[in-house]
């Protein structure tokens, strides 16, 4: 399993461990859970970590999340490697044997794939304990798709005791070939999601005059809104701002009391990002004023960018180009506009140096579809990716 190309490089994988990661995806696949319900994924990765001899595990860290650290024999520093438990709230369209199970939930995001590589990391890594200089901390986080969990995993201090130097994940990226792996040189967005929450005045809808109706009122919001990216924000900065859902009224005949517009914010730079949550509710604020309704204006909380440190960035980029060969390698030429909470854990949030990179995936259905999955064809890259990334950083090269 472990072959040698010049010092510590971790060349293949054994076929054993391939088919018992292909295996653990599937089990996973079809047992997929929602953000901060996923019992019994972590329950399996604590018992497989267990197994593994694992110095330390810890369960139930941030409500469901698993951080278990491997020693090595030799002294060094601490890296972290994180993968995520959450499944999607979607009707799984796939019709593959390993399906869904759980009406309305699946792994459409690729975080199956994601955990079987680090399960299968973390066994190849408890196999070569003499050479790891320092220890691997591995990090299953809950709650990804809702935003919260690296954010609850940071506060129940899991950068710290023993302190992490540097922390890596990969995420599934369809949009390149099954085995590649792409870095993206500018940072992934940051994401604000908001609630509008436009209160007018119920009445017949005969008699508009007796009351305050939300619903023309939020549609002058709606379109308001398209104006803050096409107007406000320079167009070589790129910025999203999207209404995805507006509920108001229950019959035609009726004016309706409220209207609830739920939309998100995706940018890159932290200056716009401001500007736009500010125009959000500026918008919002004066155009409900205007025609005298009330509004409520809320921002959850969202995700910061994913400003991977640049150094890191090199050494991924050279451990893929030794471990997968310089065709497997590339730089994003596309900026992502999707959010990944990964960035909570990174410096500019006080957090620690680290690099998110993208794994190609054997579907070329988009991550949240219904069809999507992760397949086994990228397996063996992202354990090799994963088990070199951790060695070299510990050895300080
Ligand atoms: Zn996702
Ligand atoms: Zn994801």
């Amino acid at each position: 399993m472990v072959g040698r190309m010049g010092p510590k490089v971790i060349a293949s994988v054994g076929k054993q461990i391939l088919e018992e990661a292909n295996t653990i995806r599937e089990d996973l696949h079809r047992h997929p859970e929602l953000a901060f319900q996923e019992r019994r994924t972590a329950g399996m990765i604590a018992k497989y970590l267990h197994a593994l001899g694992f110095e330390m595990v810890s369960e139930r860290v941030a409500g469901t999340g698993v951080v278990g650290l491997l020693r090595g024999e030799r002294p060094g520093p601490t890296v972290a490697l994180r993968a995520e438990l959450d499944a999607l709230p979607i009707r799984e369209k796939t019709g593959l044997p390993y399906a869904s199970t759980c009406e309305g939930e699946m792994h459409a995001c690729g975080h199956d794939g994601h955990m079987a590589i680090l399960l299968a990391t973390a066994r190849v890594l408890a196999g070569m304990r003499e050479i790891i200089c320092g220890m691997v901390k591995f990090i299953f986080q809950p709650g990804e798709e809702r935003g919260g969990g690296a954010g609850k995993m940071l506060e129940a201090g899991v950068l710290s005791n023993p302190q992490v130097g540097a922390i890596f994940a990969l995420h599934a990226r369809p949009q390149i070939q099954a085995g590649e792996i792409e870095l993206d040189l500018v940072p992934a967005a940051a994401s604000n999601p908001f609630e509008i929450r436009i209160i007018g005045k119920g009445c017949h809808a005969a008699y508009p005059h007796m009351g305050i109706d939300p619903i023309p009122i939020g549609s002058l919001i709606v379109n308001s809104l398209q104006q803050i990216v096409s107007r406000q924000v320079a167009p070589y900065q790129r910025a999203v701002v999207t209404v995805g859902a507006f509920h108001a009224g229950s019959r035609g005949n009726i004016i309706s009391e409220e209207a609830v517009l739920r939309g998100t914010i995706r940018t890159r730079d932290p200056a716009v990002q401001k500007k736009i949550v500010d125009s959000v509710g500026r918008i919002a604020r004066e155009i409900a004023g205007a025609f005298g309704a009330k509004v409520d204006v809320r921002f959850e909380s969202g995700t910061p960018r994913v400003a991977n440190t640049p150094r890191l960035m090199d050494l991924v980029r050279q451990v893929g180009v030794e471990v997968l060969g310089a065709d497997n390698v590339r730089d994003a030429d596309e900026v992502t506009m999707g959010a990944e909470d990964f960035g909570c854990y990174l410096e500019e949030q006080g957090g620690v140096p680290g690099c998110l990179f993208r794994l190609g995936v054997e579907t070329d259905e988009s991550v949240h579809s219904a069809k999507f999955d992760f397949g086994r064809q990228a397996l063996e890259s992202g354990i090799l990716m994963m088990s070199n990334l951790a060695i070299r950083y510990l050895a300080g090269r």
